[in-house]
């Protein structure tokens, strides 16, 4: 099904990650140089059909989705799925279920496989594909694809060194035969945000598939063309029809997957009110409760001491709070810095803050790219707004204009400074390239302020004391902590490298992705015991 020219790239490149920022990229950048006008204008302005049961199907409402980049450039006509073509995508997922399951997880996890190398086959063309979508760095865009390659490998390896978490148990009589089983749950809605296209709708629908159910997908509606990059490497793979649907469209489609009576359990990733709503409705409002695997927001705290290295933790909270223009749920959003190192850190953060260069992000040197809506813009206008009249130093702040800045929402990386400390710029997440700043003088009342907000997902150190680390590990609440990172003070996770679970508000779960634990939640358990005539 899929119509665009595999684009990989030399394969003697090296791979870009989140935080090998000391390599040497001029080739990865080379090619980019070389490929990337004519692979943008092969993928910008198609049509692009849902995918519901094997076939392409235009019901539902067009819509031109447009670059954040340039709202003049129109990504392509999307179609946002009507009921009657949510209804056949999810009666599609249940008639293919039981054959789905019944393949077994070695042939599964060999579909997942094929479809990591598709992804790498056309790595370079899905990178930029997200890089227009949502407004990516070139490194970032191409992070994000190396992450989904090696998500997908990482949950099929996870699979196969389980043995598809099938094992035998103890048996109480010697004719006894036991066994537990994990075992699918049916038919997973898997709902995705923006800010990360490729990478976490991979990683949620891969799982839900592995697991042997079947998946209703709907990107973000500003991501539907990754969304579709993604369905043709999948289908490209074998996973064969009705397995995986694509359904565009924003919150009505959303509601209507999570509403339709089919669906057996969500996998969603986006903001803390929307996952606590389909928690409340969906996972509990029925006659059983019903899986709910929600990754949600986050309000992430970074402590400088006095002991800190401050070039490095200025370099790793420039990169946290303003990389992808602060759009990610891990960014890091309110640093807490020592009185004794207050003036010299501020003077180090704002020159790099000023050094970021801002523009069009399908150019080399350009770290921060367009805000991902008008919606955003206007977020930011009040928060900046709001720092001042509560009497705050903002630096930066300002929206710029003129050429290109004047057909994106582009701004500068901000850093509000002398908030008060009960102000709510501190706990809100924003989802922005905004930082603000408190300070502290003990850092177990400062790890207490951190703590006190409804989220739980990232917390970064830097700090050169052992009992300051021991402090931060030991009570800061978050499921993904860091020290001392120059790559990012609060960002970069990594599959099988960091394992990435939200904490209270961040997340449903006790356990996250990217790691071990992830790929049990999409099953249930389930023991055997059979009585055979002899031993
Ligand atoms: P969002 O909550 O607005 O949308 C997420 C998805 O839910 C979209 O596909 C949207 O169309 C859909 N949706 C919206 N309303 C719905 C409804 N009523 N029923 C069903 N679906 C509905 O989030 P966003 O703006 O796309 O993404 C940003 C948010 O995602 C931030 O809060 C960020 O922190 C979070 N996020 C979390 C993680 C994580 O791993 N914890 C990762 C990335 C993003």
């Amino acid at each position: 099904m899929s119509d665009e020219r595999p684009v990989a790239g030399p394969a003697s490149l090296p791979r870009v990650t989140y935080s090998n920022i000391g390599e040497d990229f001029s080739g990865v950048h080379a090619h980019l140089d070389a490929v990337i006008a004519e692979v943008k204008d092969g993928l910008l302005g198609q049509d692009r059909p849902n995918l519901v049961a094997g076939r392409d199907s235009r019901d539902g409402s067009a819509y031109v989705a447009a670059s954040p980049i340039d709202r003049g450039l129109p990504l392509g006509t999307f179609f946002a799925a009507s009921p009657e073509a949510v209804d056949a995508a999810v009666r599609a997922a249940r008639k293919a279920q039981p054959a789905w399951a019944r393949m077994g997880w070695e042939a599964r996890v060999a579909i997942a496989r094929k479809a990591a190398d598709h992804v790498e086959a056309r790595k370079f063309e899905i990178a930029i594909a997200c890089l227009i979508e949502v407004g990516k760095s070139r490194m970032e865009a191409l992070g994000e694809v190396e992450e989904t390659i090696d998500l997908i490998r990482f949950y099929a390896t996870e699979m196969e060194a389980n043995r598809g978490w099938d094992r035998p148990l103890e048996r109480a009589n010697p004719r006894e035969e036991t066994r537990d089983r994990l075992r699918p749950f049916g038919v997973f809605g898997v709902i995705a945000p923006f800010n990360f296209p490729v990478a976490l709708s991979a990683g949620m629908a891969v799982s839900a598939l592995l697991a042997g159910n079947t998946v209703v997908f709907k990107p973000s509606p500003m991501a539907g063309l990754t969304g579709r990059l993604l369905a043709g490497c999948l289908i490209e793979a074998g996973v064969p029809e009705g397995v995986f649907s694509l359904l565009c469209g924003g919150a009505e489609t959303g509601a209507a997957i999570v509403a339709h009576p089919g669906i057996d359990g969500i996998a969603f990733t986006g903001s803390h009110q929307v996952g606590m709503a389909i928690l409340r409705g969906f996972g509990a409002g029925g006659v059983h409760a019903r899986p709910v695997l929600a990754e949600m927001g986050g309000k992430n705290p970074t402590y400088v001491t006095a002991s800190a290295d401050l070039e490095t933790a200025a370099a790793g909270m420039v990169r946290s709070a303003f990389g992808l223009q602060g759009q990610k749920c891990s960014a890091g959003s309110v640093v807490f810095v020592h009185e004794a190192v207050r003036a010299p850190f501020l003077e180090r953060l704002e020159a790099a803050a000023g050094a970021l260069v801002i523009g069009d992000p399908c150019e080399r040197h350009v770290f921060i790219g367009p805000l991902i809506s008008e919606a955003a813009r206007q977020r930011f206008e009040q928060s900046v707004a709001g720092a001042r009249a509560a009497g705050a130093r903002v630096a930066g702040g300002a929206l710029l204009s003129g050429g290109l800045f004047d057909r994106g929402a582009y701004c500068q990386p901000t850093i509000a400074i002398g908030l008060p400390d009960d102000h709510a710029l501190h706990r809100e997440e924003l989802f922005l390239p905004f930082l603000t700043v408190r300070s502290f003088t003990e850092l177990d009342d400062a790890i207490s302020r951190g703590n006190a907000v409804r989220y739980g997902l990232t917390a970064g150190i830097y700090t050169a004391d052992a009992a300051d680390l021991d402090l931060f590990l030991d009570t800061a609440e978050a499921g993904v902590l860091y020290a001392n990172r120059a790559s990012g003070a609060t960002t970069g996770a990594w599959p099988g490298t960091q394992t990435f679970c939200g904490w209270k508000g961040s997340g449903t779960g006790s356990k996250g992705g990217l790691g071990t634990w992830y790929l049990p939640q999409f099953m249930r358990e389930q023991s055997h015991t059979i009585m055979r005539e002899r031993p």
